[in-house]
Parts: C-alpha cells; sequence; structure tokens
C-alpha cells in the first residue's frame, strides 16, 4: 500500500464506495436522524417525488456526501441547468476532495430554504450559508438559484471547541478527524 495516501483521502475512498444499498439502514447524510432509506434514499433513486423543497435540498446535500453527482445535476430547474451548463461530470470536477460534515437547516418555507452546510478541504473547514431558492417543474421541486449569505467561508474553530455537528463532542474528537 501506498504509504503516501493520507488518512483522509483513504477515508474519502471508502465512504464512496459504500454503495447506496449497504448505506440504507444507516443515519441519513443530511443529519435528519432518519435512516437514509426512509429519508433521502427513495429521492436519490428516483422512487418518491420531492415533496417539499426542504426535502429537495436535503436530498441534494446527501447526494453530494455520497457522490451522486449524476442526481445534483437533474435537480437543478431546467434554466439554471441550460445557463450554467451543468453537467455531473463538472460538478464532480469542482467538488474535489470536499468532505461534507453538517447541515443545519435555519429556516425553510415554501420555495426557499435557508441553510448552513458545513464542509472540509484538507485541514480547513468551510460554511456555506445560502439561501435557496426552488421551483417546481413537472410536480417536482427544483434548485433554480441561491444568495450565499455574509458568514459563509473559512470557519474558525479550535480543537477544543464544540463540534460543528452539535453532537457534544469537542472538534479534535469529532469531524477534525474525518
Ligand atoms: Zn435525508
Ligand atoms: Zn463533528
Amino acid at each position: 500500500m501506498n504509504k503516501s495516501i493520507s488518512l483522509d483521502s483513504t477515508t474519502d475512498k471508502a465512504n464512496h464506495n459504500i454503495n447506496q444499498n449497504s448505506r440504507s439502514t444507516l443515519p441519513c447524510p443530511c443529519k435528519s436522524q432518519a435512516s437514509f432509506e426512509r429519508c433521502c434514499q427513495p429521492l436519490l433513486k428516483g422512487e418518491k417525488p420531492t415533496g417539499s423543497a426542504e426535502a429537495l435540498m436535503r436530498s441534494r446535500y446527501s447526494a453530494y456526501c455520497i457522490g451522486d453527482y449524476a442526481y445534483i445535476a437533474h435537480t437543478y430547474s431546467e434554466r439554471a441547468r441550460i445557463e450554467q451548463n451543468i453537467t455531473a461530470e463538472a460538478l464532480r470536477e469542482s467538488a474535489g476532495t470536499t468532505i461534507w460534515l453538517h447541515l443545519s437547516i435555519v429556516e425553510a418555507s415554501q420555495d426557499t430554504v435557508e441553510f448552513k452546510a458545513f464542509s472540509k478541504e484538507k485541514a480547513t473547514v468551510y460554511c456555506m450559508h445560502e439561501r435557496s431558492y426552488f421551483v417546481k417543474e413537472n410536480e417536482q421541486w427544483r434548485y433554480d438559484s441561491g444568495d450565499m449569505l455574509g458568514d459563509s467561508g473559512r470557519l474558525k474553530i479550535k480543537r477544543n471547541d464544540a463540534c460543528i455537528c452539535e453532537n457534544g463532542k469537542k472538534f479534535k474528537h469529532c469531524c477534525e478527524r474525518r
């Protein structure tokens, strides 16, 4: 085995290699506290309609977590997909080595969801605080656009701080290790 491979990239690879079915009974990546099979998985598989903008937003976050970029591309509005030339390949490329750590929904209305998504790239943690706008196309909610809010960007978190994923652990015992 190549010893120069860092723990992070090994873990990341392992995560991507777990297929969707073996994840079914694990907690949903969107942090709803339901299992994947009872939450976002049926949406990703196209077995269940996206009942609300929030459900779609959560499923897109879960898709980022497991690297299902085809689903993410598919759930943009037609306008956004064409204007921004969105493809699964382009999404995969821009995601790079990002590891998604946590999702926190701040507020959701019928067609708007404000959320904070936390991610890590190498040793740096980022917060993406966005208000997203959704439209309905053919009875399905689709992501149309979003406004990035002021406190987005690099997160200043110390090793002894409470972890961003609100599970009571310290950062150094939790997401810092991911
Ligand atoms: Zn979910
Ligand atoms: Zn954590």
